[in-house]
């Protein structure tokens, strides 16, 4: 509907109350079950109290790794990371780990099949079902973000980062991970602690993280353009409590109805 034909109070209206967001939800709930008794399922589906659907994007390095684990914590969604998925899957020695292993090492994309596979099997589970959920690097395509498209998911609320790129090199520089944890350091600003044995990842050499945020920066706006109506941009330039408050202002004005 063009919006700008309405009065400023009826706009503020359809904001407040959430009621785009409400008519898509019960649009692609209706088109995913395709109910017999369609007003039964729509009562149904008013009564039940919808979950977050969230993703969170940004530049490699964009500090989206801290920001999903607060989002996990105070929304307690399922937190479903296609690198961590596929950095685990690395470690089984698996067909599929030697298919994608050179790839993830120079930085390039691992192919839209073997991810949005990985990924609709995750939000298929029960638990995501019941507690919501957090998309933390996925959709990285616009194929990636049809293909959940085609079977119904749509994100309640899609965070974009906006992270100034000298802060991304001199994180990729710095960024050192724990192997037994996973735990994230900086050598300049969260050391890890004396005797620790940390790794730099091998995505983080400075020609694999040119590729990736150039392959970021190429497939943003297809991307954002399949959520026009729920995305918004955040200042990741800032502190991380900064950025934190923001997201959460942000999902909460979004999620719920
Ligand atoms: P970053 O966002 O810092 O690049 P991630 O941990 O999210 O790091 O991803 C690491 C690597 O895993 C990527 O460089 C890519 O090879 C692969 N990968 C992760 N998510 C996807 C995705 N949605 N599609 C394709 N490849 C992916």
């Amino acid at each position: 509907m063009a919006t700008d034909q309405l009065s400023a109070e009826t706009v503020k209206y359809l904001a407040d109350k959430q009621i785009p967001q409400l008519f898509e939800f019960l649009y692609h709930e209706t088109l995913l079950t395709r109910p017999t008794d369609l007003i039964g399922h729509l009562l149904t589906l008013l009564k039940t109290k919808p979950v977050p659907k969230i993703v969170v994007m940004g530049p490699p390095l964009g500090g989206k790794t801290a920001q999903c684990e607060r989002i996990v914590a105070k929304y307690g969604v399922v937190h479903i990371s296609t690198g961590d998925l596929l950095r685990k899957e690395l470690t089984t020695g698996s067909a599929l780990a030697k298919q994608i292993q050179s790839t993830m090492n120079a930085g390039s994309l691992v192919s839209d099949q073997i991810v949005v596979q990985l990924v609709k099997d995750r939000l298929q589970s029960q638990e995501c079902k019941e507690k919501g959920w957090l998309l933390d690097g996925f959709p990285r395509t616009r194929v990636q973000a049809l293909s959940l498209q085609q079977v119904g998911v749509i994100p309640s609320c899609v965070i974009v980062l906006d992270v100034p790129s000298d802060l991304i090199v001199d994180r990729a520089e710095g960024r050192r991970v724990d192997p037994k944890t996973g735990r994230v350091y900086h050598v300049k600003s969260n050391p890890p602690p004396a005797g620790l044995e940390v790794e730099q990842r091998p995505d983080d050499s400075a020609s694999a993280v040119s590729v990736r945020l150039s392959n970021y920066t190429t497939n943003l706006a297809d991307i954002e353009e399949c959520y026009s109506s729920v995305s918004v941009h955040v200042n990741g330039g800032r502190t991380e409590e900064e950025i934190a408050n923001e997201i959460t202002e942000q999902i909460d004005a979004r999620v719920g109805r």
